[in-house]
């Protein structure tokens, strides 16, 4: 099994999907957009971009939705940031009544939850996964309000758990494509995925 991974999708519905297929060919890895379900056939891992949950949750087709839940189910490594962390859920607090999560991670989030006074920063987030701290963009950030004890913790902004992992899935609660570091990127490349 190669660490090397060829091909990495990222969901190219709505978001910042440009800010990760940048941040991919700066690791020097493809970054496919993928739009269908078909997309999905030429990529070893998958990207769900930060962006609006909702709005991404209403656009993918049926047929996508169940192709990423089958490849995840699989073993292709899956890393969600922000809104991408909310979709891949397995339930949301103030999400859209119609808004059905990916369920790809035993977790609970809450969309919005640091509130309207301090709905968008900026800090420096440590975590062993990157080697020490990097600097992390929130925005409308959700929170962790669950996870089952299989979801490994790795990293923490104040009380919260700002970063996760579950097997190879990985979620950040900020936007690491809209910073030049490029260490979280690294590090989920480094996952192993599926023997295909
Ligand atoms: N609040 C957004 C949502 O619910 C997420 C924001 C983001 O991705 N920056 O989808």
């Amino acid at each position: 099994m190669s660490s090397t991974r060829r091909r990495v999708g990222v969901l190219a519905l709505q978001g910042d999907f440009r800010e990760h297929l940048a941040a991919l060919r700066a690791c020097e890895v493809e970054g496919v957009p993928i739009r269908l379900a078909a997309d999905l056939e030429a990529v070893d891992a998958l990207i769900l971009p930060g962006g609006e949950s909702t709005t991404m949750a209403h656009l993918m087709e049926p047929t996508l939705k169940q192709s990423i839940q089958q490849r995840a189910a699989a073993g292709m490594p899956v890393l969600g940031t922000c809104a991408g962390m909310i979709l891949m859920a397995r339930e949301i607090a103030d999400g859209r009544p119609d808004q059905e999560p990916l369920k790809l991670m035993d977790i609970g989030v809450r969309r919005n939850a640091y509130g309207r006074q301090i709905d968008s920063f900026e800090a420096d987030v440590a975590s062993p996964a990157i080697g020490g701290s990097a600097p992390a963009v929130f925005i409308r950030a959700p929170q962790l309000t669950q996870h089952s004890p299989d979801v490994e913790e790795l990293a923490r902004h104040g009380d919260q758990i700002v970063a996760i992992k579950q097997g190879n899935r990985l979620a950040l609660a900020f936007h690491p494509e809209l910073t030049p570091d490029r260490r979280w990127h690294q590090y989920f490349l480094s996952l192993n995925g599926e023997t295909r």
